[in-house]
Formats: C-alpha cells, structure tokens, sequence
C-alpha cells in the first residue's frame, strides 16, 4: 500500500505514519515544514511542498500511484482563528480544494481526513454521536465542516472519503521519540508537563472553576495519538476494501475534567502542579465527550490507552526527554 502523508511531519501526521510503517505500508510525506519537524518524518520519503500551490501537490501525487492520501495539515487553534479567520479558510479550506483536485486529476481515489470535535459547537446532548448537529461556534471549527461538506458533495464512485473527527488527542509514541511539539503551545496536558518541567516558570493556569461540572472545571475526551493513528489504519483498509464514504467521531468515550488530569499528571510524575486559577477561555464549551459507537461498530475500533494515567505516561516520557522538543527543524 502507497500512503501519502499530508502533514506528515506534524504530531498527529509523524504518529500516523510511525504507525503506518509499522503495519508494513509504504508512505511518503507531503509538508511545507511551516510548522511541522523533518526530525518527526524519520526515514520516510519527505517532499517538502506546499498545498497552496496546485502543481506541487499534483506533482507529488503524479510522483507514483498512491492508494489513499491522508490529510493532517492544517491550522488547529480556535483562538488563533477567532483572530484571523482568513488565515485558517485560507489554509484549512482553500489549500485542501487544490489538495483534491489534484486527487481527482490523477485519479487518487482514497482519503481520508482530519475533521474535529469543534465542528458541534456547544453540544446539546452528550456523548457526541455523529447524528448530532453541526453548529461550529469558530472558524477552526467551520473551516473543517465546510470541508465536510465539500467532501460530500465531491466523492463519486472514484473519489471516497473517511472524515475523523478528533476529540482531545494527546500522547506519544511508546518509546517518546515522536510527540506533541508546538512552538506556541495552547493544550492542557503539554503545558502540565512544561510546568513541571519548570519551563513555564508560572504556574499553570486553569480556565475557570465554576462551569457545572462535577468540579468546576471543563470536561475533555482525551483520545491517545496512537489510537487515532490506528483509527486511520482501519479506515484505510476499509476504503481499500470498498467502503462507502463516512463521517466518525474519534474519542476515548470518557471524559475527564482539568483537576483530574491534572491529579493523573501529579500521579505519573510524582510531582505537584502549581496551578492557579484564571478566567474563563473564550469558545470553551463545559463538557465534550465523544461516542465512538459507530467507529467501534463498523471498523472494529477500541482504544488501547483509556486512562489519563496510561496517556500522560507517554507525553512524559516525550516531554522529560525531549524538554526542547525535536532538535531540528
Ligand atoms: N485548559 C486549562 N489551562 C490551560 C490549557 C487548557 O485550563 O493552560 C483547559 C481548557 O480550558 C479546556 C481543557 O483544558 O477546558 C482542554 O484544553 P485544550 O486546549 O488542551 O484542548 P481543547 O479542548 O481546547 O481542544
């Protein structure tokens, strides 16, 4: 099986295709390294391209026959895109055109795409299935149904799709070599680890305590990046095998609030979070938890890491390792 990676030198792009190889297909990786680490690519087959420019990615794809594209590049933080919501229609919509284009220009039938939780907004009913309405409340979260629904109204018989949807992914490989590294980094459990690692010399902040949770605090599914990367296994060989085009959602099917992943954190390192609590954040609905029934039911999936403590062991082993992150870019 030939596999091009889109954003294979990102976090959840470089685990994908680590785990790919491992399960004997032959991938190469398609990045511009605007964000992403050749260090994370490993030995694969990089070409460093752009997707805003078509013949790049036409080139690419003209390269060899590929059996499916997987597409992780894209910009992912809801803030950044309340701030400048043209850099992510640009990137996450307009770029991804050109992307299947291409696909369908040299007849690439398979894909399968990163979608989000951030596509429901604030839900109205818990766990999330993918019955639920779509009622993003970001541009992060437009940007990946607009292109849900280009998806939809562009797949033939020759051009098939997957979309998954993520929740919260987090972790690193077994052997922490290939982890979460963002130059500004935004998510929880990474900033934990930085604060015990003491390179946020203040204390991590926690956004608000008085939401109606069981402690205040907001509620996450934490979905582990080597479930995800086996998520996109499943679904390729369930293209391959001629599945119909569909839409899952990707989470652990549990929810765990900040104050519990932070006590797991304090569990795994044996160290005490100094923490304080700050205001609210912008955009952050209470509680997000995933249901993964029809995952489960049609690809057979199952999280291996269902516990915080099983997942943050992973990201601290990446982290206290690799407190700089990669060495090079
Ligand atoms: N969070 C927090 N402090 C931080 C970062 C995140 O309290 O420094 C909270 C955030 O408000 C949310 C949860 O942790 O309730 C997960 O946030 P993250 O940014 O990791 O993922 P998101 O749910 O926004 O995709």
């Amino acid at each position: 099986m030939e596999i091009l990676i889109v954003g294979g030198a990102g976090y959840i792009g470089s685990v994908t295709n680590y785990f790919l190889e491992k399960q004997g297909c032959k991938t190469t990786v398609f990045d511009n390294l605007s964000l992403g680490y050749k260090q994370a690519v490993g030995k694969t087959p990089l070409i460093v391209g752009d997707l805003e420019n078509f013949h790049e990615i036409k080139n690419a794809l003209s390269s060899k026959r590929f059996d499916a594209v997987m597409h992780f590049s894209a910009f992912s933080l809801v803030g950044e895109s309340v701030n400048n919501p043209l850099k992510y229609y640009k990137n996450n919509v307009a770029n991804t055109l050109n992307l299947i284009k291409a696909m369908i220009e040299t007849e690439t039938k398979n894909f399968i795409f990163s979608s989000t939780a951030a596509v429901f907004g604030n839900p109205t009913e818990i766990p999330i299935t993918e019955n639920h309405p779509i009622n993003p409340i970001n541009p992060y979260g437009w940007s990946k149904s607009f292109v849900e629904q280009i998806l939809s109204d562009t797949f033939k018989e020759n051009f098939k799709f997957v979309c998954l949807r993520y929740f919260n992914a987090c972790g690193s490989t077994a052997d922490g070599k290939i982890g979460e590294a963002h130059a500004n980094e935004t998510h929880l459990i990474p900033l934990i680890l930085k604060t015990l690692l003491n390179q946020n010399a203040k204390p991590l902040k926690v956004f608000g305590n008085d939401y109606e949770t069981q402690d205040g605090t907001c509620v996450r599914d934490y979905v582990h990046v080597l479930d995800l990367a086996e998520a996109h296994f499943l679904a390729l060989e369930y293209l391959l095998k001629g599945g119909e085009s569909e839409i899952f959602n990707l989470g652990n099917g549990k929810g765990f609030s900040v104050f519990e992943i932070i006590k797991a954190a304090e569990k795994v390192t044996g160290k005490k979070v100094p923490l304080e609590i700050a205001e609210r954040r912008k955009g952050d609905p209470p509680v997000l938890i995933a249901s993964s029934d029809k995952i489960t039911k049609k690809l057979g999936w199952e999280p291996k890491f269902k516990t915080p403590e099983s997942i943050i062991e992973t990201a601290w082993k990446w982290h206290s390792e690799n407190p700089n992150g990669y060495k090079e870019n």
